[in-house]
């Protein structure tokens, strides 16, 4: 029988919470700690492929959150006049509202785990009495700038995100390209629209005027867009920049770093809460693995999961950020487009959709 460990997890986001349950199901002390256990309250869409899906299940979640899901079957990818570049199958993923995959996540956090409020200013406080420090703080992890020093903070893109949700279900399942900003809209489970958007840093200090500048820079490009802009409103809407942090391997003595902490990513493959979860699933295993008292324990398992972990994340990270500078390049985007037409003729799906 292993020795039960005392974990200490600040963040409750997707990583920590998962890591929350996970830890506490196999046996061990943990308290968890945010500044706000709120739910969010814009819905908007998260992806789920299925190597999340399978850390859900263990989790005991995926069952309740597949049916608050959305499952489109095909996307397609459109230039900036609307015309179809490529249409791709979806696969196996799955569009859960963060909001959902939080609650979901909320409900299946053991009572065992001490959940406390607070906002954390100081991390050395944390690894007192704590057996390991995990970093599920997100892209601004103050885990990481205290271990990893101020070279490892994030950094902007330079680009704004508006997100948010719409009361109409979406014109067609796409992504638009266009010269220096991207618009892209997915079916809500039971009705409505996810839609997000990426343009040039621009913010004007309130939702609603950044919502009207977007309508300014995107109107008139195509009617499916205006159609989504129109419904959209300040009250559905988040906007934000775009952070990524520079590669670190993410353990360090008695502290693990855990999703955006970790390895946060431009959004445009979708993998930010696919990879946290995989981290979750992936530490948990470690810690089962690993034997010997809890310092040695501690030990193995953070070195198994950095070399399970580092690779896949960081790959998909890099992946992601070349993935944002082909959507969002303007002066290459007659180039990019050609390429684009020219690949999606290859696909049988792009002749059944065009
Ligand atoms: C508001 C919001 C909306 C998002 N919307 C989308 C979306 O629509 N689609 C999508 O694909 N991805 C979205 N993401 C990103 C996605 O959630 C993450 O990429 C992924 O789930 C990994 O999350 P995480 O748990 O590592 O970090 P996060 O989800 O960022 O969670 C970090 C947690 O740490 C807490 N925290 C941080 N610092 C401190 C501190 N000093 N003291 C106390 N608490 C602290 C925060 O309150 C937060 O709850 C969103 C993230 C946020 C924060």
């Amino acid at each position: 029988m292993h020795p039960t460990l005392t974990i200490r997890i600040l963040g409750a986001g997707v990583s920590g919470l998962a890591a929350a349950i996970a830890l506490a199901r196999d046996g061990h002390h943990v308290e968890l700690i945010d500044e706000s256990f709120d739910i969010p309250a814009v819905g908007t869409s998260i992806g789920l492929f299925g190597s999340a899906q399978r850390v859900l299940e263990d989790l005991g979640v995926l069952d309740a959150v597949r049916r608050r899901s959305a499952a489109p079957r095909a996307g397609s990818l459109r230039s900036g006049d609307g015309a179809l570049l490529a249409t791709a199958p979806a696969g196996d993923v799955l569009l859960a509202a963060r909001s959902d995959l939080v609650r979901h996540l909320q409900d299946a956090v053991p009572g065992s785990v001490q959940q406390v409020r607070r906002r954390v200013d100081d991390v050395r406080p944390l690894r007192r009495g704590a057996d390991l420090l995990l970093g599920a703080d997100g892209v601004h992890s103050l885990v990481r700038r205290s271990g990893w020093g101020s070279r490892a903070a994030a950094r902007s893109h330079g680009v704004t995100v508006l997100r948010g949700t719409a009361p109409l279900d979406p014109p067609d399942v796409s992504e638009t390209w266009g010269r220096g900003w991207l618009f892209g809209m997915t079916p809500l489970a039971g009705g409505g629209t996810n839609w997000f958007a990426c343009i040039g840093e621009h913010r004007t200090g309130s939702v609603a005027g950044d919502l009207a500048h977007l309508r300014e820079v995107l109107g008139g490009r195509r009617p499916e867009i205006d159609a989504v802009l129109a419904a959209a409103t300040p009250e559905q809407t988040l906007v934000h920049g775009i952070h990524t942090v520079p590669p670190v391997v993410p353990v360090k003595e008695h502290v693990a770093l855990l999703g955006d902490a970790a390895h946060a990513m431009a959004p445009n493959l979708g993998h930010g809460a696919n990879t946290a979860l995989q981290d979750v699933g992936a530490l948990a295993e470690a810690l089962r693995a690993a034997g010997g008292g809890p310092e040695q324990r501690v030990r193995h398992a953070l070195r198994s999961y950095a070399l399970v972990r580092t690779l896949p994340d960081q790959s998909w990270r890099l992946a992601s950020s070349a993935m944002m500078s082909l959507a969002m390049t303007a002066r290459g985007a007659s180039a990019r487009d050609r390429l684009l037409r020219s690949l999606g003729t290859l696909s049988p799906a792009s002749a059944r959709a065009s």
